[in-house]
């Protein structure tokens, strides 16, 4: 299954231990993201300066990229406490006035995968997030009261893989949004660096560069093949990890000089060689490969994107010109001239 495979950008449960020691705290040790680092200085120093809690703020951006690293960070920064949840964890609206009316003045609430916030809860959280009151309705029927409590001044912050599954009364709530980018093979070089100084693993530089350049651009992934690479070189070799041990390892995982693995190049076949380089719709694209729908958009799709190997157009997904080079297939004549 796509969440099982070593470049499943989605955290799986041996990624926990290790993302706690990883995890940076400080903004200052936070890897690329220049932006956002830079904006969010900013708003730091200000809120800082007014004694004042930051703005609601929204995190989007493809699994693994930062976004819980950056919640912590900027709690931390704050000097404020952070509880963290998820919108499928909600489930009542008992929950979320419990998380909330526990929260203290200035503290962070982190929603993940706030995309799956169901709507009750989601328009309780309107006021909760403008005025900072939760509204309880007591009894039912003709006799029933609205009972109005104050909350605490709370920072939301939201974090999404899929922000067009966000409903537009609650994306304008949020005062910042930030989208996080993959990142470039010297900053993954740099998160490797910092992840096996942390972990006292021995590891020369182009090993580093050879890992980095192979981790699907996310540092979620770079830490975790660290990790199994790190197995390897104990195994086949005496510990450290030297550019050939690490190019054994990854060939070992299936995972090519571009990041991908089998799953993405079945996907990459499919579409070329069963839809003739489509345009096909996605649902028919998933059920060829046996995948759901949603893994392919959120998890797959991004980075096959950001490599330029697959394009999303209105009539469905199609293959590029780098798709059949890739894959080593001729392009047919009449594809080149309509994409
Ligand atoms: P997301 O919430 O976007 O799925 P996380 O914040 O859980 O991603 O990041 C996964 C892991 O990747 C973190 O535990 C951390 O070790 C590492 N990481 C993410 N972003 C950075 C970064 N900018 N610098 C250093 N390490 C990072």
């Amino acid at each position: 299954m796509a969440e099982d495979r070593v470049i499943s950008a989605k955290e799986q449960n041996t990624d926990r231990t290790w993302d706690l020691t990883l995890r940076p705290q400080k903004l200052k040790d936070y890897v690329g993201q220049e932006q956002i680092k830079e904006n969010l200085n900013i708003i730091l120093q200000a809120a800082q300066n007014r004694k004042e809690p930051i703005d609601h703020t929204l995190l989007y951006g493809p699994p693994g990229l930062g976004k819980t690293t950056l919640a912590h960070i900027i709690a931390k920064e704050m000097g404020v406490g952070v509880k963290v949840t998820s919108g499928p964890a909600i489930s009542k609206a008992g929950d979320l006035a419990a998380i909330i009316t526990n929260l203290q003045d200035g503290d962070i609430l982190f929603i993940d995968e706030i995309h799956r916030l169901n709507k009750t809860i989601e328009e309780i959280l309107y006021p909760a997030m403008e005025d900072f009151a939760l509204d309880i309705i007591l009894g039912k029927g003709p006799s029933a009261q609205i009972l109005r409590l104050d909350l605490p001044r709370f920072t939301l912050i939201g974090a999404t893989t899929r922000y067009n599954l966000i409903s537009s009364p609650l994306r304008d709530r949020f005062g910042i949004t930030f989208r996080l980018d993959f990142y470039k093979s010297e900053e993954l070089a740099k998160i490797i660096k910092r992840a096996a100084s942390i972990l006292a693993i021995e590891i020369d530089d182009q090993a580093t560069l050879e890992i980095a350049s192979r981790s699907r651009a996310t540092p979620r992934i770079a830490n975790r093949i660290l990790k199994r690479v790190r197995d390897f070189a104990q195994v086949k070799g005496d510990g450290r990890i030297r550019h050939d041990l690490a190019k054994q390892a990854l060939d070992l995982m299936a995972i090519d000089q571009k990041g991908l693995d089998d799953l993405d190049r079945k996907l990459l076949y499919v579409l070329v060689e069963n839809f003739s380089g489509g345009p096909v719709g996605l649902n028919t694209l998933a059920a060829s490969v046996q995948e759901e729908a949603g893994t392919i958009e959120e998890i797959f799709e991004p980075y096959l994107m950001q490599l330029g190997l697959l394009s999303r157009t209105s009539q469905g997904r199609v293959a590029t010109e780098n798709t059949y080079k890739y894959l080593g297939i001729k392009r047919p004549e009449d594809k080149n001239r309509l994409f």
